[in-house]
C-alpha cells in the first residue's frame, strides 16, 4: 500500500510538467508572442461574448452588423485581442458585401491558414501576435492585390489618425 501510493505520488508529479506544458503549448497555438498564449478564460474575461466568439471560437458576425462597415476616417484598425495594428483606412473599400474589406493587411499583422469548415477550402487569417481569428481573404478584390480580407468588424478597434 505505502508503495503504492509514493509511486502515484511520483507519477503525479512527474505528470505536473507535462500538463502544464501541454496547456501553456495548447493555448500558445497560434499566438506567435507568448505574452498572448492567454487561457481561454482569460479572454472571456478580456473581450465581449461577441468578439471572443469570433476571435477566439472563430464565428463569424451577421453582415451589416459592424460599424466599422462605415468607418471612412483615416486612421488604423486594431487587433480587437491585442491591440495590434492589423490594416490602414488606407487599403478599406467597400466590397457591398457587410463585412469591414481590406484589399491589403499592414506588414507583418496577419497569418494564415486554410480551413474547411464550409468544405470549400477558405484561407482563414488571424492576428499575428494572440491569434485571433479575423477572417478570410478571398481573391475577388480590388487592385492593386486583388485580394479582398472580409473581416469581422466585432474583431477590430478603430483608430483615428492624430488630428493635424
Ligand atoms: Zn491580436
Amino acid at each position: 500500500m505505502k508503495v503504492s501510493v509514493e509511486r502515484l505520488i511520483q507519477g503525479l508529479l512527474g505528470a505536473l510538467p507535462l500538463l502544464s506544458w501541454g496547456q501553456r503549448a495548447d493555448a500558445a497555438s497560434k499566438a506567435a508572442d507568448p505574452r498572448w498564449a492567454l487561457s481561454e478564460a482569460e479572454w472571456k474575461k478580456r473581450l465581449s461574448p461577441q468578439a471572443y466568439k469570433v476571435l477566439r471560437q472563430e464565428g463569424t458576425e451577421p453582415p451589416f452588423s459592424s460599424a466599422l462597415n462605415k468607418e471612412k476616417r483615416q486612421g488604423r484598425f486594431l487587433c480587437a485581442g491585442c491591440r495590434l495594428p492589423l490594416f490602414s483606412s488606407s487599403a478599406k473599400f467597400d466590397s457591398g458585401t457587410g463585412w469591414p474589406s481590406f484589399w491589403q493587411p499592414l506588414s507583418d499583422a496577419v497569418a494564415t491558414k486554410v480551413d474547411f469548415k464550409l468544405i470549400v477550402p477558405r484561407t482563414e487569417y488571424h492576428c499575428r501576435r494572440c491569434g485571433g481569428h479575423q477572417g478570410h481573404v478571398f481573391k475577388d478584390g480590388p487592385r492593386p492585390t486583388g485580394l479582398r480580407y472580409c473581416n469581422n468588424g466585432v474583431a477590430l478597434v478603430f483608430e483615428p489618425a492624430a488630428q493635424g
